[in-house]
C-alpha cells in the first residue's frame, strides 16, 4: 500500500497510536488472521502478535511462516483440536506468569469452525483475561459481497460428512427462513450441492463464494437447479477454498396467506362473506377482519 502524500503523516500518526494502546499483561488475545490474503491483517493484529511472549496455533508451520511475512519470529505453542485441553492449561500457566499470549488460527477468526473455543472457555474459568482481536471470517467475507438482501443469517459452518447424517441436518434446515451459511471442504463441494438440490429443490438461490481474497476469487450466485452445471464448466471449480450461502425458506407468512385464502375459497362455495371470514378465523388462527377483507377481495374478483 503506497498511501497518498497528504494522507502519509496522518496514517504514520495511526500506526503510532495503536502501537501505543494497551495491550496489557496476563491476557490471551484471540487474533484473527488472514483467510488467504496475507494483506488482510489488522494494525492491532499485529502489535498484539509482536508484543505476544508465546503464539499458540493450529499448526506450527503455517503461523511460523505467516509470521514471518509480518517480519515477527515467535515462541509457537500447538493448539489444535487434539490438544486443546492441555493446550489450555499450558496457556493458562503463561498467563498466570504474567505473559501475554496470542492465539490463532490456520486462517480466519479462531473459534469459528476452528480450535480455540475450549480453549477461551478454560481461560476464562481461570479468571483470566481474553480479548479479541477482531479481523477476517470467511462467513462475513462472503455475506457482505453475496448481495444476498436477507439481513439475518445462520451460520451452520461445516456439514457433516456422510451422506445420511448431512441429509438429515439439511432436512432440519429445510424450513429455516433466513440465509444459512455453509463452510465446505473443496472435494465435498459437488456432493454437497447436489444434497441441496436434493431437499431444497431448484429454485433456491445459492451464492458460491470461492478463494475469497486469492487470486482466483469467484462469487456466483445461481438457482440450486443450475449449480452443478456451473460447478462443472470448469475444472478449477473442484479446488480451492468454498463458503456457501443458501437463501432461507420463503416466509411462513406467505404459505399462512395461500393456506387462509384455499380455506376461504372452499368456505365461500357454501357461506356468506361474513359466515366464511369467522370459520376462517377459527380454523387458522388468523385475524377475523383481515380475512373478512381478503374473503371480500376474492368474492369481488368472482
Ligand atoms: N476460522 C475460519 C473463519 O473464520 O472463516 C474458518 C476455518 S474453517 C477450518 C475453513 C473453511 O472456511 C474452509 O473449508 C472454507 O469453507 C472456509 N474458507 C476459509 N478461507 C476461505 C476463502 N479464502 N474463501 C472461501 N472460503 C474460505
Amino acid at each position: 500500500m503506497t498511501p497518498s502524500h497528504s494522507a502519509a503523516p496522518s496514517f504514520d500518526a495511526l500506526l503510532q497510536e495503536v502501537s501505543q494502546q494497551a495491550y496489557p499483561t496476563a491476557t490471551l488475545y484471540v487474533v484473527a488472521t488472514p483467510i488467504g490474503n496475507a494483506g488482510d491483517i489488522t494494525l492491532r493484529a499485529i502489535n498484539a502478535l509482536a508484543l505476544a511472549d508465546v503464539v499458540a496455533c493450529e499448526d506450527t508451520r503455517n503461523t511460523g511462516h505467516l509470521l514471518s511475512r509480518y517480519g515477527l519470529s515467535k515462541e509457537l505453542l500447538a493448539a489444535h483440536e487434539h490438544n486443546e485441553r492441555e493446550a489450555a492449561e499450558r496457556i493458562i500457566g503463561r498467563l498466570q506468569a504474567g505473559q501475554r499470549v496470542a492465539l490463532v488460527s490456520d486462517a480466519g477468526t479462531p473459534a469459528v469452525s476452528d480450535p480455540g473455543a475450549r480453549i477461551v472457555d478454560a481461560v476464562r474459568a481461570a479468571g483470566l483475561r481474553v480479548s479479541p482481536l477482531p479481523g477476517p471470517s470467511a462467513a462475513v467475507a462472503a455475506l457482505s459481497a453475496s448481495g444476498l438482501l436477507q439481513d439475518r443469517f445462520l451460520f451452520v459452518g461445516f456439514l457433516p460428512a456422510k451422506a445420511k447424517q448431512r441429509e438429515t441436518s439439511l432436512q432440519h434446515l429445510a424450513s429455516v427462513q433466513v440465509t444459512l451459511v455453509l463452510y465446505e471442504a473443496p472435494h465435498r463441494i459437488a456432493d454437497t450441492t447436489a444434497a441441496l438440490l436434493d431437499v431444497f429443490g431448484p429454485q433456491r438461490q445459492v451464492v458460491f463464494a470461492r478463494e475469497l481474497t486469492k487470486l482466483f476469487e469467484e462469487i456466483h450466485r445461481c438457482p440450486l437447479g443450475d449449480a452443478a452445471a456451473w460447478l462443472a464448466a470448469d475444472a478449477n471449480r473442484g479446488k480451492g477454498e468454498y463458503v456457501l450461502l443458501v437463501d432461507g425458506a420463503a416466509e411462513a407468512v406467505e404459505e399462512d396467506e395461500r393456506e387462509a385464502e384455499r380455506i376461504l375459497a372452499i368456505l365461500l362455495e357454501e357461506c356468506s362473506v361474513k359466515q366464511a371470514a369467522a370459520l376462517a378465523a377459527r380454523i387458522t388462527g388468523q385475524k377475523k377482519n383481515a380475512l373478512y377483507e381478503q374473503a371480500l377481495a376474492m368474492k369481488g374478483g368472482q
